[in-house]
């Protein structure tokens, strides 16, 4: 007899809300989708575990929106550069304008410290290109107004736990809530949860994909000149105590620290730490008290040696752990790193990040009716996941997921059935670009599997 399992009923669920499209999952994917799917007509429940919209890119208060470009060309337009512009105009955000977008010492100087610069390129100063550094509040807050001028209807506090199925077609969901077990009816339904929750719950297949995890946290009361000063002005010095800062530390990006809209407010992409899963409840406790250790000690360190950050405090360390990649749909399509490095363009694209592009079949379930995926947990290899999953894209996947949804539920056919010319329609008469005309320096397949 197996002794560490148990076997408990699934018991009932109060029907809460029925709705055309359902999406689970309220961060960058989820929200899009959303959103998308009610400006099309559908009715649409959005699902979200947390007490605020946003996941990562507000709970895990990763504040740069990139790999939204392809050299000057700006690839990810739709409901991401509508967010940004929101923002922007409460004080929320900030991007380089399209005179300083240059690759000169002189605009790296001025844009670097924000993130504003393109992290792949080879080149130095790496050249300064369309991206945007933001405030987790301010993402909420305009998330929000979006979410209510669009007429979702959000429940919070919800957390996915279920999938209900009829044969091998999803129907609804079933939430864990303080106030019981509450089921919510769809039609069709959106997993964005970027763990694949829904998708794994239906049975889809998938593979365990890993990749470091990170305690993003935020510094108050930095003299961001000063650091700034310190760089250029003394580099030598620089050098060493930068250094040393990275070794306590233990594990970070080149910039471990970039500013955002809040004066002397910096975030910290910051400490990675490998070999832990992000969905395993022992290493996600162990990244929190390990990763706070960390922080604590350097900022002692940089406290009493590294010139601007003299009066620094943690303001918070972000209320999400930093997971970037877990389960991965295996789709109709797997999008391989091939794909992606050598920007090959489908002919069921429907969305695209930075010079890449999303096919529509990498978004569908092997095997599953009724579900669309968007989101970091697409259906890619892992090395081909970790080259495209940044907000934006994952934003443009989800405004393009919400618009086929809606098209499903209100048509009454099968998301397989939807044509892509359909999707990619909607997404430009949405203001996106679902990537269906390729970039000059795109590689053409000329036909879909
Ligand atoms: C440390 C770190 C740094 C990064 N840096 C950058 C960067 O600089 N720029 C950039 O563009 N991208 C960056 N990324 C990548 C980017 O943040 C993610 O890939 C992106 O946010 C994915 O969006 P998503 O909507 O697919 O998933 P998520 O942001 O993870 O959102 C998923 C949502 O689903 C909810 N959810 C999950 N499970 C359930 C459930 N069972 N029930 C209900 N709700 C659920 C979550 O609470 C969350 O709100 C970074 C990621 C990390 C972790």
């Amino acid at each position: 007899m197996n002794t560490d399992r148990i076997t408990e009923g699934p018991g009932e669920a109060k029907v809460v809300a029925r709705s055309d499209v359902v999406v689970v999952g309220g961060g960058p994917a989820g929200f899009a989708a959303a959103v998308a799917a009610r400006r099309e007509g559908a009715s649409v429940t959005l699902i979200e575990r947390y007490p605020y919209l946003g996941g990562l890119a507000a709970g895990g208060m990763v504040l740069v929106l990139d790999d939204m470009h392809n050299g000057e060309e700006v690839t990810t337009t739709g409901l991401c550069m509508e967010m940004i512009e929101r923002m922007a105009r409460v004080d929320a955000c900030v991007f380089p304008p399209v005179a300083e977008r240059l690759g000169t010492v002189e605009m790296h100087r001025k844009w670097a410290s924000w993130g504003l610069f393109d992290f792949r390129a080879q080149s130095k100063p790496q050249p300064i290109v369309m991206a945007a550094a933001f405030d987790p509040d301010g993402w909420k807050r305009v998330s929000n107004e979006m979410i209510a001028e669009a007429g979702v209807d959000v429940r919070l506090n919800s957390w996915f736990s279920r999938a209900v199925m009829d044969g091998n077609r999803i129907t609804g969901v079933i939430c864990e809530t303080k106030a019981g077990r509450q089921a919510i009816m769809g039609q069709v339904v959106v997993d964005a949860t970027g763990d694949l929750d829904v998708a794994v719950a239906a049975g889809s297949p998938f593979v365990h994909g890993s990749y470091m995890l990170t305690t993003v946290f935020r510094l108050g009361g930095v003299d961001t000149e000063a650091a700034e000063r310190f760089r250029w002005e003394e580099p030598e010095r620089f050098a060493v105590l930068d250094k040393q800062a990275k070794k306590i530390i233990g594990g970070s990006w080149d910039r471990w620290w970039l500013k955002t809209p809040l004066p002397g407010v910096v975030w910290c992409n910051c400490p990675h730490m490998t070999g832990l899963d992000g969905i395993s409840v022992e290493d996600s406790t162990r990244a929190d008290f390990e990763g706070r250790k960390r922080i604590y000690a350097m900022v002692n360190f940089i406290r009493a040696n590294m010139p601007g950050f003299a009066g620094c405090y943690v303001i918070d360390v972000a209320p999400q752990l930093g997971v970037r990649q877990t389960r991965l749909l295996v789709g109709d399509y797997v999008v391989t790193k091939d794909d992606v490095m050598n920007r090959v363009h489908f002919a069921d694209t429907v969305a695209r990040g930075r010079d890449y592009y999303t096919p529509y079949r990498s978004m569908l379930p092997k095997g599953l009716d009724g579900m669309v995926v968007a989101g970091r947990h697409y259906s890619a290899t892992e090395s081909a996941q970790k080259n495209s999953r940044e907000i934006p894209p994952c934003m443009a996947m989800g405004q393009s997921a919400g618009i086929a949804a809606a098209i499903a539920a209100h048509r009454g056919i099968g998301l397989r059935s939807v044509p892509v010319a359909d999707i990619c329609a909607r997404v430009r008469a949405q203001g996106g670009d679902p990537g269906d005309v390729p970039s000059a320096n795109a590689t053409i397949l000329e036909t879909a599997a």
